[in-house]
């Protein structure tokens, strides 16, 4: 009975909407009485700053209060009409009200009238003026100045006719909400109750409470999606059961035997952590962060080692063919003299070859398998698979992460991301997986001198390309991002390729590779400079990723203003692999302030983590990690910069609360249960709770 809920309730059953009102709504999205009270205002005017005009300042939004000295409207030049309105306390000093455009404005008001302004002041010549400011009569019994909620994008729908309409909504329905949030919760943190919240966000007496109303909101936002993490924590790893694979003394060493270099203090740390995971038999959820450069990879070998020891299967899943088949090459050189059965599985394998691979796999005649999406297709059987490494998580969503378990089997999952996550963002989108950190780089590394290059330097540099390449150093070339579109990039790419090689760098090798071409042409061009084949590789952000050509010391980057800080510090991670020191050229035209101070930061900083925090801090997180790529859709009303307090909060109060109540039975939490699995249950795979 969807009338039960006052949420649902359509919003042409409010009386007196008129048909033309509907159907402005219904172009902002709003059909309900809950679309219509989760239109949060995007921000607020606080009117109750109020002076006299001679205190008035530039800058902020202020109200000040006076007598009508003048009155003038009168035709631009332009064609354009002004009125202008000057009001004074004092008789020295003078507002002006200015409108364009809106010649009934002036027929409101007359000489000698009480009026208050509420705007920006801009010094004009000898006194103060507004730009259209909010005006309110003050001897004619208008309302108190107060706070006004500003309402996002509002197209023909008048402010005034939205709050009138979210008033009446209120007072019909809003007390018939049934909360969501428990009783226990509203009062440890002394939430206002959910009708009192709302009113609070629409017609706030005082900034406070408006704040205090879209926190509770903003809350229960986080507390759903920290339950439906915590939910599936619990489900996957508390009720999974995995295979239990210990690491012996001897398995130790002979693992690390096989590496070619000592393990770095963090790696040892991401290793034991690791391992004490594989011994236990619920399974492994964890996340590896680390900077780029810092060495996932041998963990990950380490732990795909351990499973093989233990005599189970291991997966090491990569985002492009590129990677799995680098992975695939590192292990091969590790390997070389092992019995380790390995097996690459991607999607350039003919029907046939793929056949004999599955089958193979689903005989357990394969201990090791590297691949690509290849890997989580509905055909792929394993004999006894006891770990997934997923390197490059972020590129993967949720759903993928599902996949395995839906083949029938909990293997330990290990994650990998190489862009350091901020905090908020990790406990949102991985908030079900324990995390380890890498920060540390591998010893004798150098950082890379990282240069912005004034437009006419670019010979120069050229210069400094050919001495290093001469001496063996190899290069890249970013070309530009073309913001959405690849066919561009790709045009971008092919034309410089051909004036580099045919022009400055013709007695070179140059390369080309480009995200549109085919995966084995890509693999074929990686490897050949894998080899050293090509001395100067040029390409589009394909090499963002992962790459590891430890003698590519050399890059740069062109219109480094189009990508954002932490892909810039993924392209520079490149050429930061070996002992001899990267060097990072950027020709770059910032348009506005946030692109240079973005290059700002790109240069001063090569902290992978204080960047990622940056970069969100200057983009928004939407920018910064592409909502809807991560799966779990995006938040409506809470925002991971402004709001990390509250997540953590959130997360705390999920996490014990699943603790206290696993399948979230007990009547009090009906409505959260219901809430979650609404939001979550299909996203998360969360069907079955309880
Ligand atoms: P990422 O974490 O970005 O995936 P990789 O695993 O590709 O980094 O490692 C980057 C480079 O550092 C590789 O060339 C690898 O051989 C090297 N490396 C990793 N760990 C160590 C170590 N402990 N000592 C020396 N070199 C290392
Ligand atoms: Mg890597």
């Amino acid at each position: 009975m969807p009338d039960s809920n006052p949420l649902l309730v359509r919003l042409e059953t409010l009386p007196g909407i008129s048909a033309a009102r509907l159907e402005l709504l219904e172009r902002l999205g709003l059909r309900t009485v809950g679309d219509l009270f989760f239109h949060f205002p995007r921000t607020y005017e606080d009117l109750n700053d109020v002076r006299p005009i001679a205190g008035l300042s530039a800058g902020s939004i202020q109200t000040a209060q006076g007598e009508v000295v003048e009155i003038d409207g009168r035709s631009l030049s332009d064609g354009r009409t002004v009125v202008s309105v000057v009001l004074s306390d004092d008789g020295t000093h003078c507002l002006e009200g200015v409108w364009f455009n809106q010649a009934f404005a002036a027929r409101r008001f007359r000489y000698g009238q009480r009026l208050s302004f509420s705007g920006k002041p801009k010094w004009y010549r000898d006194h103060w003026q507004m730009n259209g400011p909010r005006v309110q009569i003050l001897d004619g019994g208008d309302e108190q100045p107060g706070v006004v909620p500003i309402y996002p994008l509002t197209e023909d729908l008048r402010p005034e006719h939205l709050r009138a309409l979210l008033g009446r909504a209120l007072d019909l329905h809003a007390a018939g909400v049934a909360d969501v949030l428990p009783a226990a919760l509203r009062h440890r943190h002394d939430w206002p109750s959910f009708d009192r919240a709302l009113r609070d966000v629409h017609f706030p007496a005082s900034l406070e409470t408006a704040t205090r109303g879209r926190r509770r909101f903003v809350y229960e936002e986080f507390l759903i999606l920290q339950l439906a993490l915590a939910l599936r924590r619990r489900e996957v790893r508390d009720e999974g059961r995995a295979p239990i694979l210990p690491v012996t003394p001897t398995i130790d060493e002979r693992i690390r035997r096989l590496l070619p270099f000592q393990l770095t203090a963090d790696q040892d740390r991401a290793v034991s952590e690791v391992c004490r995971d594989l011994a236990a038999e619920k399974p492994m959820q964890r996340l590896l962060q680390a900077d780029v450069g810092a060495g996932k990879t041998a963990v990950a070998v380490y732990a795909l080692l351990v499973a093989v020891a233990n005599k189970h299967q291991a997966a090491l899943m990569a985002p492009t063919e590129v990677l799995a088949r680098q992975h695939a090459r590192t292990l091969d050189r590790y390997l070389a003299h092992s019995r380790v059965r390995r097996l690459l599985l991607t999607g350039a394998l003919t029907p046939a070859e793929r056949r004999d691979t599955l089958a193979a796999l689903a005989a357990g005649d394969i201990d090791l398998v590297v691949g690509t999406q290849a890997l989580v297709q509905e055909d792929v059987r394993f004999a006894r698979l006891g770990l997934v490494v997923i390197d490059e998580q972020h590129k993967f969503g949720v759903h993928q992460r599902a996949r395995f378990r839906r083949l029938g089997v909990d293997p330990h999952y290990l994650v990998m991301t190489a862009t350091p996550i901020p905090r908020t963002v990790a406990l949102t989108v991985f908030g079900d997986l324990d995390v380890s950190i890498i920060r540390q780089l591998p010893p004798g590394r150098q950082p890379v001198a990282t240069r912005w290059e004034p437009k006419n330097q670019r010979e120069r540099v050229y210069t400094r390309l050919r001495e290093g390449m001469a001496q063996g150093r190899q290069g890249y070339l970013v070309c530009p991002l073309v913001e959405e579109s690849a066919t561009l990039d790709v045009k971008a790419a092919t034309q410089t390729h051909a004036e580099l090689q045919a022009g400055p760098f013709r007695d070179f090798r140059v390369g080309l590779l480009h995200g549109r071409q085919d995966e084995e042409t890509k693999a074929a061009v990686m490897e050949s400079f894998e080899r050293h084949e090509l001395d100067l590789l040029v390409c589009t952000s394909v090499i963002e990723v992962g790459v590891d050509v430890p003698r590519a010391t050399l890059m740069v980057i062109e219109h480094a203003e189009r990508f954002g800080l932490s892909q810039l510090h993924q392209l520079r991670g490149r050429v930061s692999r070996g002992p001899v020191a990267g060097q990072c050229y950027l020709f770059a035209e910032p348009a506005g302030d946030e692109g240079r101070q973005r290059l700002r930061a790109f240069l001063r900083t090569r902290d992978g983590f204080a960047l990622a925090e940056e970069d969100m801090q200057l983009r928004g997180v939407g920018e910064f990690f592409g909502a809807r790529q991560h799966g779990l859709g995006e938040l409506r009303i809470g925002n991971l910069v402004r709001d990390g307090d509250l997540l953590g909060m959130a997360r705390k109060d999920a996490f014990a609360l699943v603790a206290a109540d696993p399948g979230l039975r007990r009547p009090e939490h009906a409505l959260l249960r219901a809430a979650v699995l609404e939001r979550y249950g299909k996203t998360l795979d969360l069907a079955e709770i309880g």
